[in-house]
This record gives structure tokens, sequence and C-alpha cells, in this order.
């Protein structure tokens, strides 16, 4: 028998209410290590708040989030941040007027010595650094592109890459590929199947064959609660997902 602690990600009888409207309602969820999950529903289903929730943005009301056996309900946003999750927004938040390399290299943890300054040692790791994620988020011949220029899709790329570089074990993404040509989603699904060894990643996506191609486990989500989980073919041919999702 596995337990909750067996998890990576173990969250329990999780509820969010807003004015008594419970966006989260007693959510159970596992998710493991190496493990890729894409969280699927119609709108207001409670996927984003869910998000929310696991970064510390929301407050739970009810219910347990545990990062690997840390409690992250009782955590702030950046206490969780250091513990390991990083997250993306639905739009990218990156710095249009800094180059592809400033962003990422601003983006590296900072860890100073006593003086507070940076070695020379320290500044030679972070350029290492910045130009291996630049080549597995495919801007490796980008780095002094200033980012406003960039197309929608390499925009959503380096934000995945600011949060590639602090080597988070729990990456979460919203709606990663919405926008983005079919070229650019069948390079995410090539960088999300890669990113997803070594660590745990939650993916909300709506495009369901971008979905196919990365999820190992699909929760559908439906008015805070799941509503089906399991592999892609078992969740596509259950009755209740086609009629409250799939079909539409
Ligand atoms: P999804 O991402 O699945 O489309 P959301 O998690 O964004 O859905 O929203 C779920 C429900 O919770 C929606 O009805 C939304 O209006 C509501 N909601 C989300 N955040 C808040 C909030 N901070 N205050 C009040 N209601 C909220
Ligand atoms: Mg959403």
């Amino acid at each position: 028998m596995s337990s909750a602690t067996d998890f990576t990600l173990a969250i329990e009888d999780l509820t969010v209410s807003f004015d008594g409207f419970k966006a989260v309602d007693s959510l159970n969820m596992y998710v493991d290590r190496n493990e890729l999950r894409v969280v699927i529903g119609p709108n207001g289903a409670g996927k984003t708040t869910v998000l929310d929730l696991i970064c510390g943005k929301t407050k739970a009301t009810a219910g347990s989030i545990k990062f690997k056996n840390k409690e992250l309900t009782e955590l702030s946003e950046h206490q969780i941040v250091r513990a390991g999750v990083g997250r993306k927004f639905q739009t990218p938040s990156i710095y249009e007027n800094l180059s592809v390399y400033e962003n990422l290299e601003i983006s590296y943890p900072a860890k100073r010595n006593v003086w507070g300054c940076l070695t020379f040692r320290r500044t030679a790791e972070i350029e290492a650094r910045v130009r291996e994620v630049a080549a597995e988020i495919f801007l490796g011949d980008l780095l002094s592109m200033e980012a406003g220029l960039l197309s929608h899709g390499q925009k959503q790329w380096l934000e995945i890459g600011m949060l590639l570089i602090q080597d988070p074990e729990l990456l979460m993404l919203d709606e990663p590929v919405a926008g983005m040509s079919v070229k650019e989603r069948e390079q995410t699904a090539d960088l999300l199947n890669r990113i997803s060894q070594g660590r745990s990643v939650i993916v909300i996506e709506h495009d369901m064959e971008f979905v196919k191609n990365i999820a190992h486990k699909v929760t559908v989500l439906h008015q805070g609660k799941i509503l089906a989980e399991g592999s892609m073919d078992q969740v596509q041919n259950d009755e209740r997902v086609i009629e409250v999702y799939l079909g539409h």
C-alpha cells in the first residue's frame, strides 16, 4: 500500500470557499515524482484555483497540501517558492526590455557570499546555467535578443526557462500553449516531456491534442471536485467526462 507520504505532492480534503461558494470542494489529488499530470475541465471548474492554493496565492478554507511532506497551507508564497515550487501564470510575465540572457540571469536563485557579492566562480556558474536553460527552451541562439521582440510562444518558453533555472521540484503551468502555433505546441510538448524527468509537473490545458502528447495521467475537475482520473484513454471514454466537457 502506498501512503500520502510516498508522493511529491499530496492534496487531501482541500476546500476553498469564496463567500460560501466552494471553488474547490474536498479535493484529493496525489502527484508522483517524474510525473506529468494534466488537469482538464470546463471553465470555472476550479483548475486555476487549485494552482493558486498550491502556490499560496489563495489560502485554503480547509484541508492539507503536502509537498515532500511539508505542509504548504501554513507557508507564505515566498516560502513555497523556496521549498521548490514554481508556477507559471497564463500570461507571460517576463521583462520585455531585458534580453533573453538577462531575463534568465535575473531568475537565477540568489546566493551571495558573506560580503553580499557574487564571486567570479559564481558568475561563470550562472553563465553556464543560463546557456544550458536557453538551449533547453529553444532560445539558445537568441540570448541577446530583447525579450519584448520574441514571438508569443517564445515568451512563454522564456517564462518556463525563468522557472527552470530555479530547478523547482514541482512545476505548475496554466494553459502554456494557448495562442501558440502548431509547431510551437509540438516543441512545447517535447520540452515538457523532458522537464518532467526528475521532478513533478502539473499542467492545466484545454488543447486535447497537446494533452495526449504529454499526459501521464489526467485529472478531470468539475465544480471543484474530481469527476474522473486516469489515463488519457480512460478519461476520454468516460461518459460523465464526455457529457460535461469533451462533448462540447
Ligand atoms: P478554471 O481555471 O477551472 O476555469 P477557476 O479556478 O479560475 O476556474 O475558477 C473557479 C471558480 O471560482 C469560478 O467560478 C471563479 O469565478 C471562482 N473564483 C476563483 N477565484 C476567486 C476569487 N479570488 N474570489 C471569488 N471567486 C473566485
Ligand atoms: Mg483557469
